[in-house]
């Protein structure tokens, strides 16, 4: 008798091995890319394969990498998008004009900036909470609300809300939560199994972790859910979905996720920890660390660690963090986040005129370079600022 059942648990090892598939032509252990634009019927004029006509949503090149992103958030159905972005707006594009919707005063800055002009141009009723009030969306919500966004943690301040609170508040008035789960990353966090009904990534990041590929996706628990059929339909329409390189990329990027993140949040604990009290800075923000107004939340809605980002606030100003982000040798000097080199950036410049970020904050994300390499950096940068 085996020692154990047959069968693999962890979606770690079905994401290492791409969900267990070899290509049945040849026996490849990676898939093949099919860059066709459109696919044959045969002389009865019937399609050869009925899943497939014409690529703008129906290339085989994107089935695994999105069988990998529900297995990966225990969600049943995922859409890949052509960024971050386009997933997102998918979201808000699926509500009808005079629906009410919620989100976060602390949300990525893209996102935010959009969804206000286009709640205005919809004719969406938009309202804001405070996440930093525990309290606020259950007291935010009302019979018209039918969707509530939620970031966490949040970019650029790592602030994390309550995911099963928010879908318990959403759900007791019938409407939807949505969680751009990008930071977190399915590593540390499954917003789908704490009550959400959507997740949003930007795959650009941690799950592609390579910087060199740009892509959304959405995935649901309960694809059967008007909104999901609605956002398939307008994904299939307006085209916003990567080529097959760039889904074919992803799935390599996705085989590496477990491994890149997991040392990446054990250097961001580990730099977080050690700068914490240090004279120059007025506070590390991270999640992990329990002086974080959202470290018992996150530590009872993330597991193996709190993600790779955090930020540093001078007690120097602006100034004091111009200053050291001016002296940093191994992080680059970039924007994004989520790829195996690590990044800062001062977020205010970053975000430009619409900036709501204190101008004192430098953004870090820790990649998987020697931890100690980053310290030092870090260290040699802000040494008698
Ligand atoms: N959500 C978060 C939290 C992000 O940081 C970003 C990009 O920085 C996005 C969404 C948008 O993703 P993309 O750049 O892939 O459009």
């Amino acid at each position: 008798m085996a020692k154990h059942p047959n069968t693999v648990n962890a979606a770690e090892t079905d994401i290492v091995q791409g969900l267990h598939t070899t290509e049945p032509q040849t026996g490849a252990v990676m898939p093949p890319i099919y860059p066709a634009t459109t696919f044959a019927r045969g002389p009865d004029n019937a399609l050869i394969n009925d899943a497939h006509i014409y690529t703008r949503d129906q290339n085989p090149t994107y089935r695994l990498p999105e069988s990998m992103l529900a297995r990966l958030e225990n969600g049943n159905d995922a859409l890949l998008f052509s960024s971050g972005m386009a997933a997102g707006c998918a979201v808000f594009r699926a509500m009808k004009p005079g629906d009410e919707i919620l989100v976060p005063d602390q949300m990525y800055y893209g996102l935010r900036d959009w969804v206000r002009h286009f709640a205005e141009t919809w004719g969406l009723s938009l309202r804001v909470y405070s996440v930093a009030d525990p309290n606020a969306i259950r007291r935010a919500v009302t019979s018209d609300t039918q969707l509530v966004w939620a970031e966490s943690p949040t970019n650029p301040t790592w602030e994390v809300t309550d995911i099963a609170d928010a879908a318990a508040a959403a759900h007791d008035v019938g409407a939807l939560l949505a969680v751009d789960s990008t930071v977190a990353t399915p590593v540390h966090c499954r917003p789908l199994d704490l009550g959400a009904d959507l997740v949003m990534h930007s795959a650009t990041k941690a799950l592609n972790g390579h910087s060199d590929v740009l892509a959304g996706v959405l995935v649901v628990k309960d694809p059967s859910l008007a909104v999901w059929q609605t956002i398939a339909k307008e994904r299939g329409e307006s085209g916003a979905i990567p080529g097959p390189f760039e889904a074919w990329l992803l799935q390599r990027g996705m085989r590496t996720l477990f491994v890149r993140v997991m040392r990446a949040s054990q250097s961001a604990l580990t730099i977080a920890q050690h700068f914490e009290n240090h004279p120059a800075l007025a506070a590390v923000l991270y999640p992990g660390l329990p002086s974080s107004p959202g470290h018992d939340i996150a530590a009872r809605q993330m597991r193996d660690g709190y993600g790779a980002m955090l930020s540093f606030r001078f007690r120097g100003g602006e100034q004091a963090a111009l200053e050291a982000i001016s002296r940093l040798r191994v992080f680059t000097r970039a924007t994004s986040l989520g790829g195996v080199e690590s990044l800062v950036e001062h977020r205010a410049t970053a975000e430009g005129a619409s900036s709501e970020v204190p101008p004192d904050l430098l953004r870090f994300s820790v990649g998987i370079e020697r931890c100690e390499d980053l310290v030092n950096d870090l260290d040699n940068a802000i040494a008698g600022l």
